[in-house]
């Protein structure tokens, strides 16, 4: 089926996309359905956001009814040389890798993570965790934050650095879904001591985005066994969560209470610098060369998450390739300006007044009126500040859009806000998590 679809999708999709998302999954037939193996989470993710749906219309379009999913790895026959490699002294029973078939991704290292005061603690403790797996003071190890900003990345890398210190590590990584998707399993096949036993086996246990848990009560009470074995074993405990694990609705408070026991950690966007690091990096593992000019103009424009700062440089790296040409910026400016236009259109001036008023709990009409009490100002001001930040427009057509405010009252505010934000930890902290926001 798959050479029918991919022949398909060629004739849909433009042609550097295909040969960058989709020529390199790996077809597999399993149980009567089609598993596409991803040579990274990368594709994997992509593909699973932009084309699956696609996909499988196609897949049932030709084979009726087959069930399709991405993963990553490679087709069962060649992925046992490479995997096992990792694992000499005491290979791992095959049933605690084969059920789940989804590991640790080699390519993600501390070594091509790069550091800035967003992740900087983040990135120490999974560090931490990977030099001595199963101390008290980072077990559990919980990383939490927004979508695109590396927690998966640090995950592996932890994985990775364990078994790079003792190669006999039995590191298991799970997507949260597939620990759901297992478990089910097992109690459909009767096998639920088998899936319980697969985790007495391992060093390790990766868990990632248990958000996935919320509102699945018996997987939840499944994990917490599970959890507690592991940490009455020593084993390290490593989670991953969109948020703070106290703020999703839908977890049993027991489970979130033991969440807490080891140490959590937060990730936050990254800011400029690094942001402009990380396209440089990106770039460069991809073998394009650019010039810092470049790789900070896609740092200012794309802020929210690191996802997308790696979707634009893919774009730019595989056009650069595709018509030889070197990557200027008035190639980058003219490549990606799709990219900055559905950016720019999501955000306007008064999304950003709407955002900022709700998050201080103001009515809007109050914070874009006269009054000065500091209350309303300082978020009027932060307002303008984020208006001038995320949109193209000029001063004075922010001041109109505030209330009919000169630009030189929208000038001071951006100057106010930068100055405060210098010293004043809470007001930096509201601005990152507004970014953030109207960044989603
Ligand atoms: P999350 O799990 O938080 O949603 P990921 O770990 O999947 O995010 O990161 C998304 C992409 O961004 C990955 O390809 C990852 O390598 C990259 N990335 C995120 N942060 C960094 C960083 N600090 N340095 C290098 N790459 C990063
Ligand atoms: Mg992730």
């Amino acid at each position: 089926v798959w050479p029918a679809c991919l022949q398909r999708l060629e004739t849909e999709l433009p042609q550097d996309e295909v040969s960058m998302w989709l020529k390199p999954l790996q077809a597999d037939r399993r149980d009567g359905g089609l598993v596409l193996y991803a040579p990274n989470a990368f594709v994997r993710d992509e593909v699973q956001s932009r084309f699956l749906e696609r996909i499988r219309e196609l897949v049932r379009h030709f084979d009726d009814g087959a069930e399709v999913v991405v993963d990553i790895g490679a087709p069962r026959r060649i992925a046992a040389a490479p995997a096992n490699q990792a694992l000499p002294a005491r290979p791992a029973p095959a049933a605690v890798v084969e059920p789940f078939h989804g590991n640790v991704d080699p390519h993600y290292s501390f070594d091509n993570f790069v550091e800035g005061r967003s992740n900087q603690l983040a990135r120490a403790a999974a560090w931490h965790a990977a030099q001595k797996p199963g101390e008290r003071t980072h077990n559990p190890l919980l990383l939490y934050g927004g979508t695109g900003l590396g927690k998966t990345h640090l995950m592996f890398a932890a994985g990775n650095e364990m078994r790079r210190l003792n190669p006999a590590a039995r590191v298991l990584y799970l997507r949260s879904n597939t620990f759901y998707d297992a478990f089910f399993r097992s109690l459909q096949e009767k096998t639920t001591d088998q899936f319980k036993r697969q985790f007495q086996k391992i060093d390790a246990l990766l868990i990632d985005d248990i958000q996935f848990f919320a509102g699945k009560d018996r997987t939840q009470e499944e994990f917490f066994h599970t959890f507690n074995a592991l940490f009455e074993g020593r084993q390290q405990i490593i989670m991953t969560c969109d948020r703070y694990p106290r703020e999703v609705d839908g977890l049993e408070p027991r489970l979130k209470s033991r969440l807490g026991w080891g140490l959590s950690v937060a990730i936050d966007p990254p800011d400029f610098e690094t942001r402009a690091q990380i396209v440089l990096s990106k770039a460069r593992e991809r073998g394009a060369v650019l010039p810092d000019e470049v790789a900070q103009l896609i740092a200012k424009k794309m802020r929210s998450n690191v996802r997308e700062l790696e979707g634009a440089i893919n774009k730019l790296t595989a056009q650069a390739g595709l018509l030889g040409r070197p990557v200027t910026m008035e190639f980058a400016q003219e490549t990606l300006r799709d990219l900055w236009r559905a950016q720019q259109q999501a955000i306007s001036i008064a999304n950003i007044q709407k955002a900022v008023a709700d998050y201080y709990g103001l009515q809007l009409r109050e914070m874009l009126g006269k009054k000065r009490t500091r209350s309303l100002a300082r978020p009027r001001q932060v307002a303008m500040a984020l208006a001038k930040e995320l949109t193209e427009h000029s001063l004075p057509e922010i001041g109109v859009a505030f209330d009919g405010r000169d630009h030189t009252t929208v000038l001071h505010a951006c100057r106010q806000i930068r100055t405060l934000m210098e010293s004043d930890g809470n007001l930096h902290e509201d601005w990152d998590k507004l970014i953030r926001k109207l960044s989603e």
